[in-house]
């Protein structure tokens, strides 16, 4: 078609699948297998008798879920944004901070291996990236982040899929020091399942962008809710960003429910503490399997088994209804992203192993 010449084409990022068949054992996309906090479904049934509120438009600077989030972590509202998820603050933040103008800035730089979503968005926004090779033992050198000449940096912390955490102090906080010139982004995901979070260095350093979601500790995948903390100059950036495509991104549902989770931090402790313990007690279990097992310090496990390929156990898990994840991508292509379930799914999946191995 002519007018094909003026499409943006881009390759999209590929989600894992959510399947329709009932009664399968989903381990592929890192939901929690613990509902959201109880207070969450009050704010629901509150919700539904203020249903004529809905002709309203939200609130376009989402003021409760900043105020409630400000309380929550003691970080000041003008340093915080919100967003549809955290691929939807993470792409506010591609717009915002990566538009190089000139030859001077370097790359944006994030690991060979890590979030499939960061080259989608360096992509689309026509961002000249490079990817820097992890080790092979999968950890990141960070010194490989710290020569001074980046045009931009992302990394996951803990890194996915790998689910290996670097310790803050010594690694990211060097990454960050070591190039005042770009906007460092630290995704931090998983950092609730993990022990290091930059979160504390925003006063610290001006060009650091922490980013956090409701979508894995607080069992809320489905709401989408994200959010960002940094110094107010990089939010108020972002939100010019954001009120320049669409200013009321934040629903008012998401808005309620994303208040009322932070109002139960004993069930936020309780969960997240389970699914470390699981995560824990599955490591040894696959490692007595044969499987290798990165140390992962997330709520997933990233396995490989030296006999039998990973795409093997992959078709084989799917046929006894575990659905797991697997990439295409040559240097893990040998290696299965297992989300941590119940300890009644874990059971099965390793039921299900023992025959297959
Ligand atoms: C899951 C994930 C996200 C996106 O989460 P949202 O559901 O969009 O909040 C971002 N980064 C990493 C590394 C993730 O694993």
């Amino acid at each position: 078609m002519s007018w094909e010449k003026n499409v943006r084409k881009v390759v999209p990022y590929v989600p894992g699948e959510q399947p329709k068949m009932n009664k399968i054992i989903k381990l592929n996309t890192n939901e929690n297998p613990y509902p959201p906090a109880p207070g969450v479904q009050e704010a629901m049934k509150a919700l539904t008798k203020t249903f004529g509120t809905l002709r309203l438009y939200p609130s376009p600077t989402c003021d409760m879920l900043i105020d409630a989030l400000s309380e929550y972590y003691g970080i000041d509202k003008d340093k915080i944004f919100v967003g549809v998820g955290s691929d939807d603050v993470l792409d506010t933040a591609f717009l915002t901070f990566f538009d190089f103008k000139d030859k001077q800035s370097g790359n944006l730089l994030f690991p060979d291996i890590t979030y499939s979503f960061y080259d989608v968005w360096a992509s689309l926004y026509r961002i000249p990236y490079e990817t820097v090779p992890v080790n092979d033992d999968l950890t990141i050198n960070y010194r490989d982040f710290c020569k001074g000449n980046a045009g931009g940096i992302v990394i996951a912390n803990p890194n996915a899929p790998t689910g290996i955490e670097l310790p803050v102090k010594g690694a990211i906080e060097e990454i960050i020091k070591s190039n005042p010139d770009c906007v460092v982004i630290v995704d931090e995901a998983y950092a609730d399942f993990g022990d290091e979070t930059a979160l504390s260095l925003i006063d610290r350093y001006d060009n650091l962008l922490v980013v956090r979601t409701y979508s894995k500790s607080r069992s809320m995948a489905g709401m989408r809710i994200g959010m960002a903390f940094g110094n107010p100059k990089l939010i108020k950036y972002m939100n010019d960003v954001k009120f320049s495509v669409n200013s009321y991104t934040m629903n008012i549902p998401a808005l309620c429910y994303g208040v009322a989770s932070l109002h139960d931090e004993e069930y936020f402790r309780t969960t997240v503490g389970k699914i470390v313990a699981t995560r824990e007690r599955s490591k040894e279990k696959f490692r007595k399997l044969g499987f290798s097992v990165t140390d992962s310090k997330t709520n997933f496990l990233f396995v490989s088994h030296p006999l039998k390929p990973a795409t093997e156990i992959f078709a084989a898990l799917r046929e006894r209804g575990i659905i797991v994840r697997h990439f295409n991508n040559k240097r893990i292509d040998n290696y299965l992203r297992i989300t941590i379930g119940t300890d009644a799914e874990m059971d099965e999946l390793f039921a299900a192993l023992e025959e297959i191995l």
